[in-house]
């Protein structure tokens, strides 16, 4: 007899009955041999797929030299991946954490701490917005305001005012004489890949010029190349105040990134702050491993390519096969379908085909490939997603008829 209370782990997942030895590339192999291409890279966060060698290599040679000391001695590593940050954004300074909850948390203390330092300790209220995801500790839920995720742990975290998204009047009227920032995602991940359009994010940057705001952005999902883009912001040509990246910045290994402008980080001093784990030299040295490839001259652009394979395969799809899907969404490399059928039913679909996904709100299923995969591997997983997308159309013919 199976007692699922008996296995020693938290119930917290809801885990695929699918056992994974090893990968390579955008390839996944389970114990028994089976391939499966995987287009949800451990959710956005194999930017480089599976065994990248670059990777593997730094890795294994940081490994026989140093991994962990503090942060009360100097980390080089750790200042080259901040500086290659640096140069590479709006920010003028970067402080690395082991996840996007962390990295939130720590925009959210330095917009805190810059009215703080500024002579308003009373604007400490962020403004979010419905649909959002910031993580899971109890200040990061708090900012998502999702009651399925706040349900149960006492008293929110008092701070966050949420608006409905996309809704202008609401959000001007959410702000008062205590907000301190905004803080959105440019494309909704676990939300259901909702872009915010261009021109609202850069209405957003006017608004928070406009009432002494800061301006932060969520690019855990959506930054280190998965739009096409360095980070997703760009599309827009805005610049936020401060921002929290993490997932494919490591590439596999736990690292997150909160950066900001030196303004914006004013308040962040000695001992306001701190982490015994972040910016490890293990985890810079893999981080700087990311950069290599990320930063190389035509990187993006092949991002961007597959991109539109992914875009015109899929719209021909969608166009097939209306009963199945009714919409698709995303930029680069962060495609939503939102399905007809129940996304689980999809998600479950495309594994029988050895093509894995991830669910997200909105009814909607993410493509998240790594970004390394090439044209071939998109036109492969296009041609599951259409023999899953026949079969379940087939299902819903039958069951209506
Ligand atoms: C995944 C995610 C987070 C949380 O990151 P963790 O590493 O799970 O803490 C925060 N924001 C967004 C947009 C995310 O996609």
């Amino acid at each position: 007899m199976t007692d699922v209370s008996a296995q020693p782990l938290y119930d917290t997942f809801a885990r695929a009955d699918l056992r994974f030895e090893r990968g390579e590339g955008v390839w996944l192999v389970t114990e028994s041999g089976d391939r499966y291409l995987d287009f949800a890279a451990g959710i956005a966060v194999n930017s480089l797929g599976h065994a990248h060698p670059h990777l593997v290599e730094t890795l294994k040679n940081q490994a026989e030299k140093l991994w962990h000391v503090s942060n009360i001695y100097e980390i080089p590593g750790q200042k080259r991946l901040g500086q290659r940050l640096v140069d590479n954004t709006f920010a003028d300074k970067v402080f690395f954490t082991n996840s996007g909850a962390e990295a939130l948390e720590c925009a959210i203390k330095t917009a805190r701490r810059y009215h703080y330092v500024n002579g308003s300790p009373e604007r400490f209220r962020i403004i979010t917005f419905e649909g959002a995801f910031h993580g899971r500790t109890l200040a990061t839920i708090a900012a998502g305001g999702q009651a399925k995720y706040l349900e149960g742990f006492g008293p929110k975290v008092e701070g966050f005012d949420q608006v409905p998204f996309g809704d202008e009047k609401a959000l001007k009227a959410a702000i008062g004489s205590e907000t301190a920032a905004i803080l959105i995602e440019p494309i909704q991940g676990e939300g259901g890949v909702r872009s915010v359009p261009d021109e609202d994010l850069r209405a957003l940057r006017k608004l928070c010029e406009a009432e002494g705001l800061l301006l932060i952005l969520d690019e855990v999902q959506t930054g280190v190349g998965r739009t096409g883009k360095l980070f997703a912001h760009e599309w827009s040509g805005i610049q936020p105040d401060i921002m929290a990246v993490a997932k494919g910045i490591g590439g596999g290994f736990p690292l997150g990134a909160c950066l900001a402008t030196a303004e914006a980080a004013k308040g962040m001093t000695a001992g306001v702050h701190g982490t015994t784990f972040g910016g490890n030299p293990l985890a810079m040295a893999v981080g700087n491993a990311v950069l290599d490839v990320i930063l190389e001259e035509g990187f993006l652009e092949h991002v961007k390519k597959i991109a539109l394979v992914m875009k015109q395969g899929l719209a021909s799809i969608s166009d097939r096969y209306p009963d199945v899907i009714a919409e698709v969404r995303g930029q680069g490399l962060l495609m939503g379908l939102k399905t007809v059928v129940p996304n689980t039913t999809m998600v479950q679909a495309l594994r029988d085909e050895q093509l894995l996904t991830v669910s997200a709100g909105d009814n909607v299923i993410r493509l998240l490939p790594p970004l390394v995969a090439t044209e071939e591997e998109a036109r492969d997983a296009l041609a599951r997603i259409e023999t899953a997308a026949e079969r379940l159309s087939v299902a819903a013919r039958q069951k209506s008829a």
